[in-house]
């Protein structure tokens, strides 16, 4: 039988969070957007802890991301790290003394914890990265640097993905756990940009960074094990989008019925129903390909095809109504005070981050065909 609705339990989880979010955070989120203010650090801790690892299933956790996330971004991340982010890599392919130390804190918000994949030369092309972890004796010595890390100087810990061997590609990838202490490890200066204002991001530089050697996750050749989870946070990327979609579609519904011209509120225009009824479908055929994956996964992996097709459409679409938000609340909606203009910019984050629309659509493409199409050149331009 397939059900489209959520359980009591899931509706009351939802009606939570959307108190939350309009009595904390709803007062704060538009001023921290402004002035760039990273998360204060009691919130930081307490979002995971009241919101997160009670051994829900993935759609419980997405409720919550999506209801915090229609107001402030920022606090949804909390959660989205926590609960979709790399913890879940320790989860799955940890030893139990990582498990054990680790799962338990992120849980709490003792602990946060930031993923490092993207170089300045291997963005898409994330296995052309190139930050390499030689074994010496019991310890790895890191060297590389990691670019647009989210929440980079500000995690207690970063599971970084980089070279364990010569290999070349895929082959030589995995992932180690690198605290934000160990020594060689600094930080670049905070990126400015366009959104996501509240979450920080910032490179990761390793000079000779030594881990202990039991701070390996995935060992080279395990780097389909890691997108295979991080399918997981893609879901929660998704979830945002889908937030600022329905943010800006309920935000629309109410300011058409408010603002008047040519006698009548704006609500009577047929145009504007138009537009409406696209913005509507966009966001509800987002919702249902995202709890299609997440429904599918239960407490395990989501299936990869299904969440490539909801991010790319949740992204997209995200972009598209926020779009239409702006326009149908004239020069309102080019203001800040409005908060449309907001959703706009975090839009088109999300749709950056985690692997862009077009990367999604080749893996859309390969599923189809039953194929990889590689997408390097067979001979290297001279
Ligand atoms: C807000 C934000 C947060 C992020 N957080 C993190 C993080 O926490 N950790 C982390 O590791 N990374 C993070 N990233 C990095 C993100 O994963 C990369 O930016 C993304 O994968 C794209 O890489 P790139 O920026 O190098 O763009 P490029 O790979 O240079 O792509 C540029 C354009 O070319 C297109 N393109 C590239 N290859 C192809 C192709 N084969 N076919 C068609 N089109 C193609 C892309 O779709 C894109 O439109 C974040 C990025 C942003 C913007």
């Amino acid at each position: 039988m397939i059900s489209f609705d959520l359980s009591v339990e899931q509706r009351q989880l939802r009606e939570l969070a959307e108190q939350v979010a309009r009595e904390v955070y709803d007062p704060k989120a538009a001023q921290w957007d402004a002035d760039r203010t990273v998360l204060p650090a009691e919130e930081v801790r307490r979002l995971p802890e009241e919101h997160g690892g009670s051994g829900g299933s993935l759609i419980d956790a997405l409720i919550v991301i999506e209801e915090l996330a229609k107001t402030c971004r920022p606090a949804a991340f909390q959660v989205f790290e926590a609960n979709v982010g790399p913890a879940r890599v320790i989860e799955f392919f940890g030893t139990g003394e990582q498990q054990k130390s680790i799962l338990p804190r992120v849980v709490s918000g003792e602990l946060t914890m930031a993923i490092g994949i993207s170089e300045p030369d291997a963005g898409s092309a994330a296995t052309d990265m190139r930050t390499r972890a030689r074994l010496d004796g019991d310890e790895y010595v890191i060297t590389g640097t990691k670019r647009w890390i989210s929440n980079g100087g500000h995690a207690d810990l970063y599971l970084l993905y980089c070279r364990l061997t010569d290999e070349p590609g895929s082959r030589g990838i995995g992932a180690l756990i690198v605290p934000a202490g160990a020594p060689g490890l600094t930080f670049g200066e905070r990126e400015r940009l366009m959104g996501w204002r509240g979450i920080p991001s910032a490179d990761l530089v390793f000079d000779e960074v030594r881990v202990p050697a039991s701070n390996l996750v995935v060992a080279a050749g395990g780097f389909s094990k890691l997108f295979g989870v991080f399918s997981i946070e893609r879901l929660g990327n998704a979830t945002m989008s889908l937030a600022i979609g329905q943010a800006a579609l309920d935000r629309t519904v109410r300011y058409v019925q408010e603002r008047h011209q040519f006698g009548r509120p704006l609500v009577e225009f047929q145009n504007v129903h138009m537009t409406l009824a696209d913005m509507r479908m966009q966001v509800e055929a987002a919702r249902l390909l995202i709890y299609r994956a997440a429904a599918g996964a239960g407490q395990g992996l989501p299936v990869p095809l299904d969440v490539s097709l909801a991010k790319c459409f949740a992204n997209e679409m995200a972009k598209r109504v926020s779009d239409a938000a702006i326009q149908l609340h004239g020069g309102n909606g080019y203001t800040e005070e409005y908060g449309i203009e907001r959703l706009h910019r975090d839009a088109h984050g999300w749709a950056i981050a985690g692997g862009t629309p077009a990367i999604q659509r080749i893996r859309i493409a390969s599923e189809m065909f039953g194929r990889r199409f590689d997408q390097r050149p067979t001979t290297v331009p001279a």
